[in-house]
């Protein structure tokens, strides 16, 4: 059995059928790109898969586990980094251990050693080691993007979900993250899904695709299967 499993998905939004019926299984350590245009489903998928939303019928497991059950074992990447501004990228990237630090030494940034260790190994991987000390206010989009990477990889989690994101940079940018993802996952062992829209970054990076389009999935397969229309 797949380490996940979506069994006929369906998500509705009122009237918007955002989800039709979707199934796949992926296996462990398998890279995957979730390939369709704007309002395609993609975010709809990958919100059910972190748990920030629930599938209206069918069902996800992620590990043999419930998704609300394997929540810590899923680190997620957005178009929006989400990073803070007036942190440090090593600040900045300790804040993915906070699921296992208490509220309180969180407050004075007393983090354990090995998630201290944890966070320079993460900037390392998605080489920002040098500017470790920098605020992200003065970084570009695309270093701020490999901070919103190294925070979900001090998670420490199986699975790495990336929903869009690349979308808000440029071409150039845009190669490297999709390059530091690919890496990261690859060091780590990790099941990966992202989402792009555009398909020659998908041709690229990916090497299962799901293709999606007004909420159905109309392709699953390798780069071999990729043909022009998707
Ligand atoms: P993208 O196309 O980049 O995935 P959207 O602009 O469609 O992003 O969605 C951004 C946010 O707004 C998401 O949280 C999504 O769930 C929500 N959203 C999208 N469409 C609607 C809608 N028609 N009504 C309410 N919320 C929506
Ligand atoms: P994608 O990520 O591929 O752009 P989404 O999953 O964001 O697609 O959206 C799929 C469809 O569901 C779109 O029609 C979008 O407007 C709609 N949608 C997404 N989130 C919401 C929401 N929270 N409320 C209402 N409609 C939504």
């Amino acid at each position: 059995m797949g380490y996940i499993v979506a069994e006929n998905v369906t998500k509705r939004y009122g009237d918007i059928h955002a989800l039709k019926d979707v199934s796949f299984e992926i296996d462990e350590g398998e890279f995957v790109v979730i390939l369709g245009q704007s309002g395609a489903g993609k975010s709809t998928l990958l919100r059910i898969l972190n748990g920030l939303t629930t599938p209206t019928s069918g069902s996800v497991s992620i590990g043999g586990d419930t998704v609300s059950g394997r929540r810590n074992d899923v680190g997620m990447v957005f178009q929006q980094h989400y990073v803070i501004d007036q942190l440090s990228a090593y600040d900045n990237a300790l804040t993915g251990a906070l699921n296992r630090t208490s509220f309180l030494k969180s407050l004075f940034r007393m983090y354990d050693s090995a998630d201290k260790r944890e966070a320079l190994r993460a900037l390392e991987t998605v080489g920002l080691l040098e500017e470790a000390s920098q605020r992200v206010d003065h970084m570009s989009g695309g270093q701020q993007q490999r901070v919103g990477i190294a925070r979900a990889l001090v998670q420490k989690p199986q699975l790495l979900l990336a929903d869009e994101p690349v979308a808000s940079l440029d071409p150039g940018s845009a190669e490297s993250v999709m390059g530091y993802i690919k890496t990261a996952a690859a060091e780590r062992n990790l099941t990966t899904m992202a989402s792009l829209h555009q398909v020659n970054l998908s041709r690229q990076f990916g090497e299962r695709f799901l293709g999606m389009r007004d909420g159905e999935l109309v392709f699953d397969g390798y780069i071999d299967d990729l043909t022009t229309d998707v």
